[in-house]
């Protein structure tokens, strides 16, 4: 039998869930809408245990599973802190699902798994010192330094989106004012749009899609790249990355997010050159391509990932 893992991104409104087989590829993926609570957990363990079956009758072995979640995750214990989206405080979320499933489990955080997925398979193949910068529904950032991925003394590194850009600026869901997700992330470009009397639209990438033809869509989205170029500027000054890559959602704006943040990012960092800024090559799939490689690192297979090269299909 083919060796294989499920990999789990647990997101405040959905999980996502794939099998992913040692040659790397994708070969089941099935989601579900997150309960809330507790019964977040329970929603992943039936998602396993759905693949786990469906994989059997492909002649797969499932061999463990891999689990990313925002929030104050801690990979060494499989603790989860805190997790605001997801109602989660002070969960051993490992013993939750290892026992009922009688799997190995990684847990990991969603971001720094995303930017692990990125320097394995994505847009910084290879780097040993770069910052990804996820922007979803918030924002964060994994950050790679000497070629360790870094999780701070808390497990709290990379929350990049509670940086300040603008003291006494927008109010942000954190309850500070100012932060650069409080302009960039793309709720904040939806709701800043909205207030600012724009057209229906109800995403980011609805509001993207009318720049050029609408004045209040060019401004919000102007604010928000100005912000993002600040942190992005701040993030470098401090850690010297040489890249930068944009990954979430709102990455898949593309040229119209890359061209006017590295404008803004010349003109800001003045006395040294501006790291190369790439857009994700893994997109909203990074943090499951992160949680299978936290996976297969569970089992007998762990060197099986070595040969991996960039998915052709990407996860859903
Ligand atoms: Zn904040």
């Amino acid at each position: 039998m083919t060796a294989a893992v499920v990999a789990v991104d647990v997101g405040g409104t959905t999980v996502k869930a794939s099998v992913v087989d040692d040659r790397g590829l994708p070969r089941h993926h099935r989601t579900a809408p997150s309960a809330g609570g507790t019964d977040t957990v329970a929603v992943v363990r039936s998602l396993v245990e759905s693949l786990r079956g469906a994989a059997v009758a492909d002649g797969l072995d499932v061999l463990a599973a891999g689990v990313v979640t925002p929030g104050l995750v801690d990979a060494e214990t499989g603790r989860v802190a805190y997790a605001s989206n997801l109602g989660w405080r002070d969960l051993d979320l490992r013993a939750a699902l290892e026992g009922p499933l009688g799997l190995p489990v990684s847990v990991g955080h969603d971001v720094r798994a995303a930017g692990r997925a990125e320097r394995h398979l994505g847009a910084a193949r290879g780097a040993d010192d770069f910052v990804l910068l996820q922007l979803g529904t918030g924002i964060a950032a994994a950050v790679v330094t000497g070629g360790a991925l870094v999780s701070g003394a808390g497990s709290a590194a990379g929350e990049a989106g509670h940086m300040p850009v603008y003291p006494d600026g927008e109010p942000c869901p954190c309850g500070k004012r100012g932060c650069l997700e409080a302009y960039a992330a793309g709720a904040a470009v939806l709701r800043r749009y909205l207030a600012a009397g724009g057209a229906e639209v109800n995403t980011a990438r609805g509001v993207v899609a009318r720049l050029g033809a609408d004045p209040v869509a060019d401004r919000v989205w102007g604010e928000a790249v100005t912000a993002l170029a600040f942190g992005v500027s701040t993030l470098t000054m401090l850690l010297d990355p040489a890249l930068v890559v944009l990954g979430g959602g709102l990455a898949l704006a593309g040229d119209a997010l890359l061209e006017p943040v590295e404008r803004a990012m010349a003109d800001l960092l003045v006395w040294r050159d501006a790291p190369p800024i790439r857009l994700s090559t893994l997109g909203t799939a990074a943090g499951q391509w992160g949680a299978a490689l936290e996976a297969f690192a569970l089992t007998p297979h762990a060197g099986c990932v070595e040969s991996w090269t960039r998915p052709a299909t990407p996860v859903a």
